[in-house]
Formats: C-alpha cells, sequence, structure tokens
C-alpha cells in the first residue's frame, strides 16, 4: 500500500512545518490530518473525520470552510499555537495531475495582522532575546503597526523581565546562545505572567537582512538580535514588511526605570487583583479617540520621560489644548472618523490589505487638511513642529478617490473593486456584462413569441450556464431543429441554443476577465500606496501624538489637574496631591494632602497610623503624580513641583502582596535587596509595611536598618508606611528622617478616619477599633481589649512579655482548644454504629480515640 499523491504532497510540507497546526486547503475548506486533526477538533470542538490516504487505516481529519477559517485560527492562535496555512498556488481547473500547493503565511501570536484577532487599543508584541556574555540585546516589533525597537542591557536579575513588562509580549524569540539558568527562570516568569508563546532559534551572525531597513546605529549584538527577529518575521508573513519604517535603538536609561514589581504596584495598565483595565491609571487617562492614541499612550504611561525639555514639550501642548478649547474639541470631532491607519499600514505591507481598507485609509486621509487648519495657529514647540512637517496626502487620497467603489466587497476575487471610469477596458466589459443581461431578458421574449410557450424561462446554473427551461406539457411546441436538449427533469426539460450560447460567452467571458483586471488593479493601486509607507507612517504618528495629548488636557481638565514644575533639584513638593483612581472609585470625597520629600532634611518620611487610615493610598499617589508628571500630564494636585526621577521603586510588604504564590518573605526581601542594590539618590522609593512578612522584632530590626542604608548609603527619596509606630524613634537621630501620620479622630470607643497626613507620629495602632469598624464579634472584640490591656501593663520588653502571653494563653486559649478536642471525641463516640461494624473496625475507631485523647495530655 502506498500514500496517495496528495497525501504525499501533505506529508512533505507538513514535514518542514512541524511546530504548526496545517491549514491544508482543498477546495473551499482548509483540512487538518492526523495529530493536527485530533488537536484541532478537541480545541475548536469541531467533528473528527478521517480519510483515506492509501495506507490500511484512514487519516483523522477535520476541516473548517475556508470563509470562516479566520475565527478558528483566532481560536488556536489564542491556545498558543502556530497555525500555518497552506494554499492552493494554481487553478485546480488548469491544474496538470496534482495542484500545487504552498505555504503562504504563518500566523502566530506575535505575527497576527488581522484585527479581529487584535486589541485595538494595545500593541502586540513579539520580541527577540539575544544573550552575550553579560550582555542581554533584544529587539521587539509590532507587526501589525510596523513599530521596530532595538536596546541591550546588562544581564543583571530580573532585567530582562522589568524590561519586557512594558511591552507584555505576546511571543518571544530565544536566541540559542547561552541561556543560562538564571535567562531561563525569567522566559519561564515571562511565559507564563503574559501567556507569551516562547520559540527558541538558532543562533546566527548573518545580519544581511537589516540592509532592507533603515535603522540607527546598532551594536553586533543588537544586529544579531534584530535580524533574526526579522527573518522570523519574514518567513512568517511571507512578504517584505516595508511597514517597519525605521528600526530604533534606545537606552534603557532614556526612560524612567519602572520594574516589573512596581509597574505591578501601581496598577498603570491593569489591576492586581483581577488584571482588568478599570481601576488603573491607563482607564482614567485614556480619552483617545483613534487606536493609535490609545496605544501612544500606553505606551508613554509604561515609558515616563528623563529630558525635562521633552516633558515641558507634551506639557505645554497639553495646556495649550485645555486654554484653547475651540481648537481642542474640533480635533477632538476631526479625530473621530480616524481610523486605524497604522494597522491599515501594517496589511497593506503583508499583502493582506481589501478595498474596505484602502477606503478607510481614504476617509482617514480626507480628515488630515483640517487638523492641519486646527493646529496651523498652535504657539507651543511640539505642535509647530508637528505643523510644519504635516503631510496631508492629498495624491493619496486622489489615487484612492479616483480607483476604488465607494462600497466594494471583502474579497478581492469577485470584482466591484474598482470605480467606474477610472479603467477603460473595465467600463466595456462592465458594460458588456450589462447588456449581455439585457440580450438574455430579450432572448427569452423573442421565444416565448416564436414558440409561443408563454411560461418559457431562461435560467443559469453553475454546471450548464444559461439554458431554456420549458414545462413538459409545452414540449410538442418546442421548435426541435433549433434546440438541443441538455437536461431533463421531473416537470421541465433544460434546452440550449447556439444563439444563448453566443450570448453566455460575452457574459461569462466579460465576468471573469474583469474580476482578474480589477484584482491586477488593485493590487498595482495597493503597491502605489505601499511605496509611500513611510510617508503615511509619520503623519499616523503625529496623529497619534495629538490624540494623546488631547486626552491628557480633557481628563486635566475635568479632573482639576495642575501643570506640574520640573526641575532637578531633587525635591518633590505637592500642595493637595490626590491619587487619580482612587479620587474616582471612593463614593465620598478624597482628601487631599501635602508632600515634601528632598535630599536633605526631609529625604525620608516614615508614615503611621492604624491600618485603613490611608498609608498606602498616599504612597502610591506621590508616586503616580511623579510618574504622570514625567509622561508628560497635568496631575492631580493643587500644585506640584517635580524633581525628574530616574527609577521609582515600590515594595509592598509580604502580606500585602495579593499576587498568587509571591507573598512569601523572600520574595519581599529579595525585592528590598534590588532595590538597596540598584537606587540611586535620583530614585523614588515607595516601602509600604516592608518587614511584615516575619516576627516583629526581625521586622522591626530589618525596616529599621534598611532605613539607615537608604539614608547613608543611597540618599534617595522614600517614603515608608508601617504600623510600626516604634520607627518614629528615627527622627532625630537620623538626619533627614521626617515623621507623619495619617490622623484619625478617637470617638468614644471607635475612630473616625481623617485621611489628612500630619506631621508627628502615631502612638498606637488601633488595631481593636479596626477591627471592631470591620464588624468582629462583640465577644472578640472584647476579649482582645482584655488580652491587649494586660500585654500593655507591661513594658515592651520581650522577655516579660512573654511571660504575659504564657499567662493570658495558659488560662484561657488552652482551655477552649481542650474542650474543642475533648467535644470531637465525644462526638466521634456518639457516631460509632456498634451493632454494624466488624471487630476490626471497632478496634481502629478504638486505636484512634485513645491516640486522640493521649494528645490532649
Ligand atoms: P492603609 O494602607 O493605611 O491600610 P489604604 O491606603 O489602603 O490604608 O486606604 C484604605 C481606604 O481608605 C482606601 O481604600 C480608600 O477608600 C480610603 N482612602 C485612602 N486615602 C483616602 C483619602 N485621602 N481620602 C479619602 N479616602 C481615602
Ligand atoms: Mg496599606
Amino acid at each position: 500500500m502506498a500514500l496517495t499523491p496528495m497525501m504525499q504532497q501533505y506529508l512533505e510540507i507538513k514535514e518542514k512545518y512541524k511546530d504548526c497546526i496545517l491549514f491544508f486547503r482543498l477546495g473551499d475548506f482548509y483540512e487538518m490530518f492526523f495529530e493536527d486533526a485530533e488537536i484541532a477538533s478537541k480545541e475548536l470542538e469541531i467533528a473528527l473525520t478521517g480519510r483515506d490516504c492509501g495506507l490500511n487505516k484512514r487519516a483523522p481529519m477535520c476541516g473548517v470552510p475556508y470563509h470562516s477559517a479566520e475565527s478558528y485560527i483566532a481560536r488556536l492562535i489564542e491556545k498558543g499555537y502556530k497555525v500555518a496555512i497552506c494554499e492552493q498556488v494554481e487553478d485546480p481547473r488548469q491544474a496538470k495531475g496534482l495542484v500545487k500547493r504552498e505555504i503562504t503565511r504563518i500566523i502566530t501570536p506575535g505575527t497576527v495582522i488581522e484585527s479581529s484577532m487584535l486589541n485595538e487599543k494595545v500593541n502586540n508584541y513579539i520580541v527577540c532575546v539575544f544573550n552575550n556574555h553579560d550582555t542581554i540585546s533584544i529587539s521587539i516589533c509590532d507587526v501589525s503597526t510596523g513599530d521596530f525597537f532595538v536596546t541591550s542591557f546588562k544581564n543583571e536579575k530580573n532585567k530582562l523581565l522589568d524590561e519586557l513588562s512594558k511591552y507584555v509580549p505576546s511571543e518571544l524569540l530565544l536566541i540559542n546562545y547561552q541561556v543560562t539558568n538564571e535567562l531561563q527562570e525569567q522566559i519561564d516568569v515571562i511565559k507564563n505572567r503574559f501567556n507569551c508563546l516562547i520559540n527558541l532559534v538558532d543562533f546566527s551572525t548573518d545580519y544581511d537582512i537589516l540592509e532592507k531597513y533603515k535603522y540607527d546605529c546598532l551594536t553586533d549584538n543588537e544586529k544579531i538580535s534584530a535580524a533574526r527577529l526579522l527573518d522570523y518575521l519574514t518567513e512568517t508573513q511571507k512578504s517584505s514588511l516595508g511597514h517597519i519604517a525605521f528600526i530604533k535603538r534606545y537606552n534603557v536609561s532614556d526612560y524612567m526605570i519602572l520594574d516589573s514589581f512596581t509597574r505591578k504596584n501601581l496598577e498603570l495598565t491593569e489591576t492586581i487583583r483581577t488584571r482588568s483595565k478599570k481601576g488603573t491609571l491607563i482607564d482614567v487617562l485614556d480619552k483617545t479617540l483613534t487606536a493609535m492614541g490609545g496605544r501612544l499612550l500606553r505606551k508613554w504611561v509604561e515609558e515616563p520621560l528623563m529630558s525635562i525639555e521633552e516633558i515641558n514639550k507634551r506639557l505645554d501642548v497639553v495646556e495649550e489644548f485645555i486654554d484653547n478649547i475651540y481648537v481642542s474639541s474640533d480635533l477632538r470631532e476631526f479625530l473621530k472618523n480616524i481610523y486605524d491607519i497604522e494597522r491599515i499600514l501594517g496589511k497593506i505591507s503583508c499583502e493582506n490589505a481589501n478595498a474596505r481598507d484602502l477606503n478607510a485609509l481614504k476617509q482617514s486621509i480626507a480628515m488630515l487638511p483640517s487638523i492641519k487648519v486646527a493646529i496651523s495657529n498652535c504657539k507651543s514647540q511640539l505642535l509647530k513642529d508637528i505643523y510644519s512637517d504635516f503631510d496631508t496626502l492629498e495624491d493619496i487620497y486622489k489615487l484612492i478617490d479616483s480607483a476604488i467603489d465607494e462600497n466594494p466587497p471583502t474579497t478581492l476575487k469577485e470584482g466591484g473593486i474598482i470605480k467606474k471610469g477610472y479603467n477603460a477596458e473595465v467600463d466595456k466589459l462592465r458594460d458588456a456584462m450589462l447588456n449581455g443581461k439585457k440580450w438574455i431578458l430579450e432572448l427569452e421574449q423573442k421565444e416565448r413569441e416564436i414558440t409561443g410557450i408563454k411560461s418559457l424561462k431562461i435560467g443559469y446554473n453553475k454546471v450548464f450556464g444559461y439554458y431554456i427551461e420549458v414545462t413538459k406539457a409545452n414540449l410538442n411546441l418546442v421548435p426541435k431543429d433549433r434546440y438541443i436538449r441538455k437536461q431533463t427533469l421531473a416537470n421541465t426539460e433544460r434546452f440550449i441554443t447556439p444563439e444563448l450560447k453566443e450570448i453566455e460567452e460575452t457574459i461569462l467571458g466579460a465576468e471573469a476577465k474583469i474580476v482578474e483586471i480589477e484584482y491586477d488593479l488593485f493590487v498595482e493601486i495597493r503597491n502605489k500606496i505601499y511605496s509611500q509607507v513611510s510617508r503615511i507612517k509619520k503623519v499616523a504618528q503625529y496623529l497619534a501624538i495629538i490624540d494623546v495629548l488631547l486626552s491628557f488636557a480633557k481628563v486635566s481638565f475635568e479632573n482639576n489637574y495642575v501643570k506640574p514644575q520640573i526641575t532637578n533639584d531633587g525635591a518633590i513638593e505637592i500642595k493637595d496631591g490626590r491619587h487619580p483612581v482612587v479620587e474616582k472609585m471612593i463614593s465620598g470625597v478624597f482628601v487631599p494632602n501635602d508632600t515634601l520629600l528632598d535630599l536633605k532634611d526631609n529625604m525620608i518620611i516614615i508614615i503611621t497610623g492604624p491600618n485603613m487610615a490611608g498609608k498606602s493610598t498616599y504612597l502610591r499617589q506621590v508616586a503616580l503624580i511623579t510618574l504622570l508628571a514625567q509622561v508628560g500630564c497635568f496631575v492631580p494636585a493643587k500644585s506640584a513641583r517635580i524633581s525628574i526621577v530616574d527609577r521609582i521603586f515600590t515594595r509592598i510588604g509580604a502580606s500585602d502582596d495579593l499576587s498568587l504564590g509571591q507573598s512569601t518573605f523572600m520574595v519581599e526581601m529579595t525585592e528590598v535587596s534590588n532595590i538597596l542594590k540598584n537606587a540611586t539618590k535620583n530614585s523614588l522609593i515607595i516601602l509600604d509595611e516592608v518587614g511584615r512578612g516575619t516576627s516583629t522584632y526581625d521586622g522591626l530590626s530589618i525596616a529599621w536598618s534598611v532605613i539607615e542604608y537608604i539614608n547613608n548609603r543611597i540618599g534617595a527619596k522614600t517614603l515608608f508606611a508601617t504600623h510600626y509606630h516604634e520607627l518614629t524613634e528615627l527622627e532625630g537621630k537620623i538626619r533627614g528622617v521626617k515623621n507623619y501620620c495619617i490622623s484619625v479622630k478617637e470617638h468614644g470607643e471607635d475612630i473616625i478616619f481623617l485621611r489628612k497626613i500630619v506631621r508627628g507620629g502615631a502612638d498606637q495602632s488601633y488595631g481593636i477599633q479596626v477591627a471592631k469598624l470591620a464588624g468582629l464579634p462583640e465577644e472578640v472584640i472584647k476579649k482582645a481589649k482584655e488580652i491587649l490591656a494586660k500585654l500593655e501593663e507591661n513594658d515592651i520588653n520581650k522577655s516579660k512579655n512573654n511571660t504575659v502571653v504564657k499567662e493570658i494563653a495558659s488560662t484561657s486559649v488552652e482551655i477552649n482548644l481542650f474542650n474543642y478536642k475533648e467535644n470531637e471525641i465525644i462526638e466521634e463516640l456518639k457516631n460509632v454504629d456498634v451493632l454494624n461494624i466488624t471487630p476490626l473496625e471497632a478496634m481502629n475507631i478504638l486505636y484512634n480515640l485513645v491516640n486522640k485523647a493521649k494528645k490532649l495530655g
């Protein structure tokens, strides 16, 4: 037995694409075979059938119709598979023997360009990681938009994870070279945290492919990484990727550095608990009107700037937009009509755009002149720069407008794409088709008259083409000399005549021809636009910038934000600052608070106060205001002077860390150690209840020495929230330490949270009052107060305390414990069904009970 030729062809192709699910085009279906079929039928919940493959047993098979394949592919991609599309690359009717088939594209999570598989306001990144000794070089690309970045950094603990946290890649290529255990560990975290597909690619120093692209000066390592990524992209897209207009190199230190913990803790783009957008900073900030603006906003939030000049450029535009309400509301109206130009360019460049995409591009371009006029009188530098370089792309508008029909179909092989008047031949053929249809009607009328058969009809089907249909009752009237019988049905007979066939030829010939010509014309137009990709892309980026800054202006205006003053004197001074997210989420009024941090007497702020007082909120508020200022947005405060910060570190004490599986003291300490190693005097350090993950005295001692270390060795601005009010002792002992607390008011036995930060330390922690507020039973609260009173009678002296604890315990706690266990034994005894157990079972029960009783002592 031998494989059928088609199966042989299948296996040959599959051999080269082992890691993909192969979609093998057979007529109107994509079929999958063997193991692919088994996987796909399960994942897609479609029927698994079989096909004779020439061998004894049938090949498992399943399939999806080609016109609805996209949704099936999307589901496989979502689940982390790669899909290889194998098409028939010659017309089956003209093929001699087996139809030729080729892989036309490989779709993977990081190379998707279909809008239906992408989130419009989120970039979809693929990265390539190359480690060479102590340097990691990475290349990052969003194929759907053509953005491409390259950078390098020292191979230090978690650096890769930190950098990639701002991209959240969906796919990663790891160059198989010096993959250390530590690197592999990070890759594993990236894989799980971002649901990222990992591919191992071979190491090679060949970077010729780069010559096709424009790029910044890159190191050899970076070239290797970029080249492997481009190789992979060309291999999967099977196209030239001209929309990757520029490969941009950046330094990690061009932007504020935020490690992955800090990004997570500050809830910039997703919340810790639900990982959703709602309740994040970006959710508050995002009033963008275009997909491009939405993506850029996210990028800016992930990459706060370090240059005062660059920041002020953005802030000035925000100010101008707020002051100039007519301009900004006009611009907002115009932007509403702008489609996702970047992703349309992506499709054009991957030869995937259809006529509707071109029309969307045209409609977007139609807005450009108005936008240009709207910004023509703007004073801020950034807008002036954009204005002077703003290309309104009239030629491209004209091209599309003259050529593409207003209402084209989504497919390219059905005609109906090209506008009347664009191409003489198309017009002529369309006339022929139209006339042909008229001739058919005329012929029908004529034949009815000649034959006298009133019910005579001319019909059409795919197999016979046009035919004359006569009912059986009228067959005697058919002119036998002219009519040629073609088909007999139950009640009718179908005939053709030479005249009918002649008309048919004109019609069908024209139709086939027209489809072909229209397709060719379309490709020609698409290529013309493709040759202008970099011009269009530049405008798209300007639109995105305008959109984001308009969004900042709107949010700042509506929420009463203020323009921060950006400095580099090391001080952060905020009057009436608020938390941008919490202020929107709470039902009551948000209480604003001041902040003063500098490099001298106000370097380390220790904040005490009971649980729920608002410590964590305050800490994050200071971090977010600083970050917002460096992003170039106004900030929620009455006034703010912000000195540029090179990094923000946050560490939240272990028991406050809600993320799964990481709430161990060890992780907490690793992070603190990372901070102490990497912070500079320009960093902002946020420590929230650090040391809480261990015993009181351990925790207290660690917190104490950490503060001392920051003060003596680093000199970084630090906010330290703690419930250890013992730490307030540090003020006066260490210069630069200042105590603050969040005030509460005692009201009889209860407390009221005032949320106001004031100078001084909290003298007690009000834990029991908070517990009461939380609704613990009265009995528990009463008992807790008794215990507290006993403890407080003694000094804060460890050994004495322990005796007190033992005393308290010996009187109450253990007795309760004993009672509880005793009851358990009695319960068990009651449940023994003496008449229905075997002697052996009885022995076992007795044995267990005796053991329990012994344990009670
Ligand atoms: P802590 O860290 O001291 O335990 P949180 O910062 O978690 O307290 O704050 C507890 C709650 O108090 C927050 O969820 C918020 O609803 C509220 N809150 C905090 N700060 C303020 C404020 N300045 N104004 C109004 N409500 C606040
Ligand atoms: Mg807290």
